[in-house]
């Protein structure tokens, strides 16, 4: 279908309230307003208290207005009396993985967010699914398409919700964005550049450059790049060159250490995008036919910065993991569907196979 009209055909579908399956971007639409406030917090519990838990989402937790850290799961007997010391976690709410299944029986934990490793995301996801929980699972959502589907059938089957930790969808800089390309603000895209990556010094035992543990700097920042052009141009990509960069082969033998790739889009956009363990660079920018707009940094914690050829685009900064726990808790309460739904997390496993596919032959990968 040529894009304006299965633009048109879209919007007239949403009118008309179809029952046609929608992309997930669109679900953007129907997002809450974040002060809208539940009269009683819903229970969370975190898996896996690494990096990503200990020093970001638990003290989001402190802010969040309808969620709370109600319990943990850690294999580190070590961390459990630390925690619950620190945030006031009953006995009863804690877990290893040995026990991780009874979480089925404990009231008490209503939302269960994967913060492991990438390739234990799909088992805890499915596992906390049927336990009964509704998920949060970090990015990227799992090793790939077939593991997101397998997920996004196990929420189904448990009528729970699913939501991938893209935090920057519940950012206001990158809303605006987001919104540029989706309402075509600027006129059609052409250009897309994003770049995203971070000078990776761990040695070559740690899980983000292990293969098996889905490491790589595709799988851990090159979504972020994925994201910039598919929320940049409002469209999903049609294929896929790209070409890998390692200065370090040593250390990454098993893991992609840079990439850069291309991406093109039904309405004839071009993305030129990049992603690194080897440099630290964090930018979006985006030409259309009538201006262009950019975020710099654009999937920091903090301190995104953006402008364009028509406008200042300046936002409050603001907790973008308590603003996205908060909008999950109030979707659930509501029955609402989320922002960032599992399918969201499909779309991006489905370019960063064919980047493999497109590495592994050096051909043009249609996505499919
Ligand atoms: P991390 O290595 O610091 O933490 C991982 C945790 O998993 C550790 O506590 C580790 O003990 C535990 N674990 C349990 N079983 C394990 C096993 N078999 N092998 C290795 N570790 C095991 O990693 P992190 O940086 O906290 O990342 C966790 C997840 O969060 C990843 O999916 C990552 O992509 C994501 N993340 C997202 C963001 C974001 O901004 N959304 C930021 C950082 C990390």
């Amino acid at each position: 279908m040529q894009k304006q009209n299965r633009r048109r055909f879209l919007q007239s579908s949403l009118v008309l309230g179809t029952s046609l399956v929608l992309p997930p971007l669109l679900h953007a639409q129907t997002g809450i307003k974040s002060d809208q406030v539940l009269n009683k917090k819903l229970g969370v519990a975190l898996v896996g208290l690494g990096y990503y838990s200990t020093d970001v989402l638990a003290p989001a937790l402190q802010e969040t207005k309808n969620c709370y850290l109600a319990g943990i799961v850690t294999g580190t007997p070590a961390k459990e009396k630390i925690w619950m010391e620190k945030y006031n976690i009953p006995r009863q709410n804690v877990y290893n993985y040995q026990t991780f299944d009874r979480i089925a029986d404990n009231d008490a934990i209503d939302i269960i967010y994967v913060v492991l490793p990438n390739s234990m995301h799909a088992e805890y996801t499915i596992r906390a699914a049927e336990a009964g929980k509704h998920v949060i699972c970090e990015k990227p959502m799992a090793l790939s398409v077939a593991e997101c589907q397998s997920m996004i059938d196990a929420c189904q089957r448990n009528r729970r919700k699913l939501s991938i930790g893209y935090r920057m969808q519940f950012e206001p800089h990158t809303q605006e964005i987001i919104r540029y390309g989706r309402e075509q603000v600027f006129g059609q895209v052409k250009y897309v550049n994003a770049s995203a990556g971070f000078r990776n010094r761990s040695p070559k035992t740690h899980w983000k450059l292990q293969k098996a543990y889905g490491g790589g700097a595709v799988m851990d920042m090159g979504v972020y790049s994925i994201q910039a052009a598919r929320y940049g141009t409002g469209e999903e990509p049609l294929s896929v060159t790209a070409q890998a960069f390692k200065d370090d082969p040593a250390r990454f033998d098993e893991v992609d250490q840079e990439v850069t790739f291309q991406l093109e889009f039904p309405g004839g956009a071009v993305a030129n995008l990049m992603t690194s363990f080897r440099v630290s660079t964090n930018l979006l920018y985006v030409a259309a036919e009538k201006g262009w707009y950019s975020l710099h940094p654009f999937s920091g914690y903090r301190g995104i910065k953006g402008t364009s050829s028509k406008r200042a685009i300046e936002f409050p900064s603001i907790n973008q993991q308590a603003t996205q726990m908060d909008e999950v808790a109030w979707c659930i309460e509501h029955d609402q569907p989320m922002r960032v739904p599992g399918e969201e997390g499909l779309q991006d496993l489905k370019v960063v196979e064919a980047i493999g596919e497109a590495l592994k032959t050096g051909k043009k990968i249609t996505i499919r």
